[in-house]
């Protein structure tokens, strides 16, 4: 008689469908700039709960005033680079200084991050079966000699230079990504995220669009690092944080470049920022750093057809949203 029958096992699909619906998930360095802001879209979804680790080296608990105390939310001072044991099911690892002054201040240190944590975090999701995502960056590009650039080319990147801690080290920890997925059968997924701008940066980061808002309010020069032809591509942090989470959720390991194909040079970024924030402001042309790339755009063929993503935010219009962040900050009236 069929009546002792065991009920079927969940199949494949149910049980991964169970935790899509279900998700603890692990946002390493979401106290700083991206981070922050993914964790807000990732708690606006209320069957997330999301564990924050953060070493406060750029970051601060003030991007996450808002989940402090929450009963979804957890926030943790640690640093990525020493071992960490929680239960996951994803694992947003952001963890890394991104501005060049930054990780310029202490290289050694931006290596260990970028290798010893990637290497971490790796262990874990391999211990706790979780899929992990690495922030990587255009910067595996170096100073690129194809462009615009995508996913297959292989950079231009000096191995001894300054910016090496940083550019070398993203490529170890891809790297590390595809070994523990062929080695170990781990999920990755991995973006190359190209220059990203937004509410809430580091006002004194040093980056230029940072940089830029904050002279243009407090009405000191812009300065444009020569020779001012050089190019950058910025995406608004909103949409950056909706081609993270696709790509996360979706079939493809990637690396996948995430940012947004307009080009600009800096010294029209500069006459961007002057008529939209400040036409008095001057600009001034200054030195520039070692390694500079001359130009960066990034083709985003693959995310559009693999993830169904585009940027949607033009610079015009991101300016703005940021400038008001920027005057609250720096305590300088709102134009408005
Ligand atoms: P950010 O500096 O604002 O955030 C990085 C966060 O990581 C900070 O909160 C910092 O305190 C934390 N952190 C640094 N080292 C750590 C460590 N050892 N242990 C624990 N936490 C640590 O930078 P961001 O702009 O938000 O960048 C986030 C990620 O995106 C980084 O991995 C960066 O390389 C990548 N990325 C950013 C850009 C960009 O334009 N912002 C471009 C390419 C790639
Ligand atoms: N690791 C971690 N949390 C875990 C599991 C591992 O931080 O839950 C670290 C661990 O300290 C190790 C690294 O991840 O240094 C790599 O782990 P793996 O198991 O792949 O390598 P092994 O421990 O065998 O060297
Ligand atoms: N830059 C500039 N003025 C500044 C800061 C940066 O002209 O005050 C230039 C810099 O030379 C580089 C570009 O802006 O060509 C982007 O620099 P950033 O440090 O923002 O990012 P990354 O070099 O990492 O793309």
């Amino acid at each position: 008689n069929g009546t002792d029958k065991k009920p079927p096992s969940p199949s494949p699909l149910r049980f991964s469908k169970f935790f899509q619906s279900n998700m603890r998930i692990l946002v390493t360095g979401g106290a700083g700039f991206i981070g922050s802001h993914l964790v807000d879209k990732l708690m606006e979804n209320e069957k997330n709960e999301v564990i924050v680790v953060d070493n406060y080296f750029t970051g601060t608990k003030d991007n996450l005033k808002k989940w402090i105390g929450h009963p979804r939310f957890e926030l943790i001072r640690h640093d990525v680079t020493e071992t960490l044991l929680v239960e996951v099911d994803r694992i947003y690892h952001l963890a890394c200084p991104a501005s060049p002054i930054f990780y310029k201040y202490n290289p050694v240190k931006t290596i260990k991050t970028n290798v010893i944590g990637t290497l971490n975090m790796l262990g874990l999701a391999k211990r706790v079966g979780a899929r992990i995502l690495l922030t990587s960056t255009s910067e595996v590009y170096g100073d690129p000699l194809e462009h615009p650039q995508n996913e297959s080319y292989w950079g231009n990147v000096n191995p001894i230079g300054v910016r090496s801690c940083y550019d070398e080290g993203k490529r170890v920890a891809e790297t590390l990504m595809f070994d523990y997925h062929r080695q170990h059968g781990i999920e990755i997924r991995i973006a190359r995220i190209f220059n990203t701008y937004g509410p809430r940066m580091n006002i004194d980061d040093g980056r230029v669009v940072s940089n830029f808002i904050a002279q243009a309010i407090r009405n000191e020069p812009l300065t444009v690092q020569l020779p001012g032809t050089q190019t950058r591509s910025f995406c608004y942090v909103s949409d950056m944080v909706d081609g993270l989470i696709r790509l996360m959720e979706g079939e493809n390991t990637g690396p996948i470049n995430i940012g947004n194909p307009g080009e600009f040079t800096m010294l029209e970024l500069a006459e961007a920022v002057k008529e939209l924030i400040n036409p008095e402001v001057k600009i001034s042309m200054v030195e520039n750093t070692p390694d500079d790339p001359r130009q960066r755009k990034p083709d985003i063929t693959k995310a559009k057809e693999l993830l169904g993503w585009e940027p949607k935010v033009k610079l015009r219009d991101g300016l703005p949203l940021m400038e008001e962040d920027f005057r609250q900050r720096l305590g300088s009236p709102s134009k408005n």
